[in-house]
């Protein structure tokens, strides 16, 4: 038998280690981590609605009349008035024809890529896509080629030599660097080449573009630029699941052939009513996104005044780069001893010699929050000699 033990400490030794912390008390700035009380920069709570009054208000009023479990998949009994419900206003939020509820981005991803592709395929996915979109390639067995990240000459070129179907996958807002896909330019080279467009908006939904409705409407495209919509409803929208949106013919299709759709139990139907208390919040909350426009550039500011390399990048995703995985994993023990969380991203989730702070923002942070943090960045600055070296 393979030596398990043996790994794991080559692991720890190696600085990748993974290890959990324990939260206890609701998901908020304020956060108590392993007993200890911490200032939290680290979740994808953008707009502060994981702990949100009123979505737990309209959760607690569901459940009465919804009970609590899903019971069943959607094609035996699960699929209830409150799902139905849903989706009917995700395809609304999203300016779509329609929309499919799945129980996480991971599932949707997964499920959907291997429905719409298969062998003798080609599916062409950006470089530095999410885990769960190059797990749904695999799954899919299409040929799968990836392309240089947000290079869409390269991706035209690839195109060009492909014959048969293809789809095209990216990111909308790539989850540990924080820039945009080329959308526009995107839509217009599947356009050319008959490509299927698939654009994974896990961290634009809620945050970006008009009254939070994401990246793809941010850059003007419809529906009929890109067909196939991804949106995760546990980041912004505070919640939990995920969705496709997109023609009718799409989420017909998918009801067929999606397995990670068709054999798993449904959603508690309570969550999806509070999932839609929650996105009529959302389409109200330019105040919050405006607050968190401000802590971006406050925080992009001083961070590189500190001497930090920051990336290219405006969203709430504004990771710290710092080079080796032991040097990331001291500045956010550092920062650590400060009072704050802030986790270390390492490879293989980052190319190797990029491992990375991953500072998030939320519009429950306070202005005040932000300057705690540059403090103690400043404060630790000369204690970690190596965190300008990817700046170098
Ligand atoms: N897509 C992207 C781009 C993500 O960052 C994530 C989660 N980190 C997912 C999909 C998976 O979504 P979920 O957490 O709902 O499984």
């Amino acid at each position: 038998m393979r030596d398990f033990a043996a790994e794991i400490e080559q692991r720890k030794r190696d600085g990748l280690y993974r290890q959990r912390r324990l939260i206890s008390g609701a998901q908020q700035p304020e956060l108590t981590a392993d007993g200890k009380p911490l200032l939290s920069f680290c979740s994808n709570d953008y707009l502060g609605l994981a702990n949100d009054a009123g979505n737990i208000e309209a959760l607690r009023n569901a459940l009465p009349r919804t009970g609590l479990g899903g019971a069943a998949s959607h094609l035996v009994c699960g699929h209830h008035q409150a799902h139905h419900q849903l989706e009917q206003r995700l395809a609304e939020f999203t300016q779509r024809s329609s929309a499919l509820f799945f129980s996480t981005g991971y599932m949707a991803n997964m499920g959907v890529i291997s429905a719409l592709v298969g062998r003798g395929d080609t599916v062409f996915c950006d470089r530095l896509n999410h885990a769960s979109i190059v797990d749904g390639c695999l799954l899919s067995r299409a040929r799968l080629r990836r392309y240089p990240h947000g290079d869409v000459a390269a991706l035209e070129a690839m195109l060009a030599g492909t014959d048969g179907h293809k789809l095209v996958v990216t990111d909308g807002v790539f989850s540990m660097d924080g820039d945009v896909a080329p959308l526009r330019a995107l839509a217009r080279i599947c356009r050319r080449h008959d490509a299927l467009l698939v654009v994974d908006d896990a961290h634009g939904m809620g945050v970006s573009g008009p009254q939070g409705r994401g990246s793809v409407l941010e850059a003007g495209l419809s529906e009929a630029d890109v067909p196939v919509l991804i949106g995760t409803l546990g980041k912004a929208v505070g919640t939990s699941g995920a969705f496709a949106a997109g023609p009718q013919w799409l989420t017909e299709y998918l009801v067929q052939k999606a397995r990670t759709y068709i054999y798993t139990t449904a959603m508690p139907p309570a969550l999806a009513l509070a999932t839609c208390h929650s996105l009529d919040t959302i389409e109200a909350a330019d105040d919050r996104r405006d607050h968190l426009r401000s802590l971006v550039e406050r925080f992009r500011s001083g961070a590189r005044a500190a001497g930090y390399c920051v990336m290219d990048s405006s969203t709430p995703i504004q990771p710290l780069l710092v080079g080796q995985s032991h040097a990331a994993l001291a500045l956010s023990r550092a920062l650590e001893e400060q009072g704050f969380l802030v986790t270390a991203i390492r490879p293989p989730t980052v190319p190797q010699g990029q491992a990375r702070l991953r500072v998030t923002l939320s519009a429950a942070h306070t202005l005040a929050d932000v300057d705690q943090l540059l403090d103690a960045l400043v404060r630790i600055g000369g204690d970690v000699p190596d965190h300008a070296e990817a700046s170098a």
